[in-house]
């Protein structure tokens, strides 16, 4: 079992299947037969990870073929993606899978939605992954919810969820990499039992995930990407049409030449894969998560075979997998060593210093005098904002001030639970085509939004500039956002502020009631 396997520090693989659309296909046909090929006491394969409407598409949702998996003997990896459901949703996807017997949940932010019946389907990004986990790892608790009588709690019945993340190290430039990085880091505080790397084939750069960790003190298990990669993929994601995967020129030049071999190039991507997983295994991951479009049982277990033969030579495939693109930024000086190190500086000491923006500390300035809980301007507005209560007409009036003033100034899409000062004033209503309010998502494609059909930077990209800037990376990594209050839509947010209906004000009431040891 995947669990048993990664708590007891052990060498986990898992392999991909995409089920597809329909109620029965091949992607559905290929999962069954595969679990019914490997499932056994002795399997070298730990679970059978299944994807969740992938690229954005329609598909089978993987709860379904979960169990028929399940009942072969074979553990499974349900993916979770944010995508499309509400949190009220999300629980009871939640609920059905616990009682299911389902319980490994890879949480993804996932893809934006593609097209669909009659046109484009809508996204609701309603959490973040980041929240997604915190979610969970609440339910495993046993969750708090409102009693029978007001005024009273009930605690649910308490999940057994094995929570995994995602990152994505694979970004082109400093302001993309970092925020991944930190978002990783607030998964991992959220609950987040291990992760899972995006698929990529730069080694320097998965290690650079291992050597972030260290870092920072992160000791949950770190799953290595492994995807088997045809032309015909590798065109695509060159393309970049497969958000968030990276082919570079250089790896396409040579899958081009090797798709013209006799068998279309087929035993060489085996051969990388298994390479793959043979370094994987050196440099300390703790298991391997390999995928492929249309493999068969026998590939997997040939790749499974063939890294074991790899594996006292594993040093030297890796300048074999090491393709960058020009400007490539890595976050560590060049590695001395592949091999597993316990110790590594915390890399974001020595990133040099950033400009500081003006508007930022603008804003910055304005709030402290304005929003700062104690401030002057805060006892006057919250008085102010009091007084409105009894005056409609005037609440209306201020609130048409206030969103004509933000809308000029952040874009702002009065969502009436602002989160401007968590994102160093960049409005993720507006800035963010997935709404996200504690980190990237992994689509960012050279700076610029994955997500968006025009070319506008990815908001995080704005955030960790104006950050980086004002000297408050910390606070960037360290400062979990709480999910947007949707009832609070189209109303003031600066009347939710002052009057401590948004959730900011959520925010603070946990650090209170938070133990004092366990306050950062
Ligand atoms: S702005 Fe950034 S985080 Fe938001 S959807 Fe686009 S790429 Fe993802």
């Amino acid at each position: 079992m995947l669990r048993d396997k990664l708590e007891k520090g052990e060498f986990a693989i898992t392999c991909e299947f995409v089920p597809g659309r329909g109620k029965t296909g091949p992607g559905v046909e290929a999962a069954i037969e595969f679990a019914k090929a490997v499932a056994g006491p002795d399997s070298k394969i730990h679970a059978v990870s299944l994807t969740d409407n992938p690229g954005g598409n329609s598909a089978m949702i993987p709860d379904a073929l979960a169990p028929e998996i399940q009942k072969q003997g074979l553990d499974v990896l349900v993916h979770f993606s944010c995508r499309d459901l509400n949190r009220n949703a999300v629980e009871s996807r939640l609920d059905a899978l616990a009682r299911a017997g389902v319980n490994n949940i890879l949480v993804l932010t996932g893809d934006y939605p593609a097209s669909g019946y009659e046109g484009n389907a809508a996204g609701v990004f309603d959490l973040d992954s980041v929240q997604t986990v915190k979610y969970i790892k609440a339910m495993n608790a046993g969750l708090e919810v409102a009693g029978a009588k007001k005024g009273t709690t009930t605690q649910l019945p308490k999940t057994n969820f094995y929570v995994a993340a995602a990152v994505s190290p694979f970004k082109l430039r400093e302001e993309e990499l970092v925020p991944q990085f930190f978002k990783l880091e607030k998964k991992i505080a959220a609950g987040a039992d291990f992760i899972i790397t995006q698929l990529g084939y730069d080694m320097r750069k998965f290690l650079e995930v291992k050597r972030y960790m260290t870092s920072r003190g992160l000791k949950v298990p770190l799953i290595g990407n492994v995807y088997v990669l045809s032309y015909g993929a590798g065109k695509t994601m060159n393309a970049g049409m497969v958000p968030g995967c990276v082919v570079t020129d250089e790896l396409l030049k040579v899958l081009e030449a090797e798709s013209k071999e006799p068998d279309k190039g087929k035993a060489k991507r085996l051969d990388r894969a298994a390479k793959m997983v043979a370094m994987f295994k050196g440099m300390g991951f703790n298991g391997v998560h390999i995928g492929g479009f249309g493999l068969k049982t026998d590939d997997f277990l040939f790749i499974i075979k063939r890294a074991d033969d790899f594996a006292g030579q594993w040093e030297s495939f890796i300048p074999e997998v090491c393709f960058s693109r020009k400007d490539e930024f890595y976050l560590f000086p060049p590695p001395v060593t592949y091999r597993p190190t316990d110790v590594e500086e915390d890399p974001i000491k020595h990133l040099p210093p950033g400009h500081v923006q003006i508007g930022y500390s603008i804003s910055q300035a304005f709030h402290r005098v304005v929003f700062d809980r104690g401030s002057l301007g805060c006892r006057l507005l919250t008085s102010y904002y009091q007084m409105t209560l009894k005056h409609p007409g005037l609440a209306r009036f201020t609130h048409f001030n206030e969103y004509m003033v933000k809308m000029l100034s952040f874009g702002c899409r009065d969502c009436g639970d602002c989160a401007l000062p968590d994102m160093a004033y960049c409005c993720p209503q507006s800035m963010c085509a997935k709404q996200q309010r504690n980190g990237p998502c992994g689509d960012s494609k050279c700076g610029l939004c994955g997500a968006c059909e025009d070319e506008k930077p990815c908001a995080w990209t704005v955030v960790y500039s104006r950050m980086k800037g004002a000297g408050k990376l910390d606070d960037m990594r360290n400062h979990y956002v709480p999910p947007r209050k949707m009832n609070l839509a189209y109303t003031s947010g600066w009347a939710n502020y002052f009057l401590n209906k948004d959730h900011a004000a959520a925010a603070e009431a946990s650090k209170e009631k938070e133990p004092e040891s366990t306050k950062p």
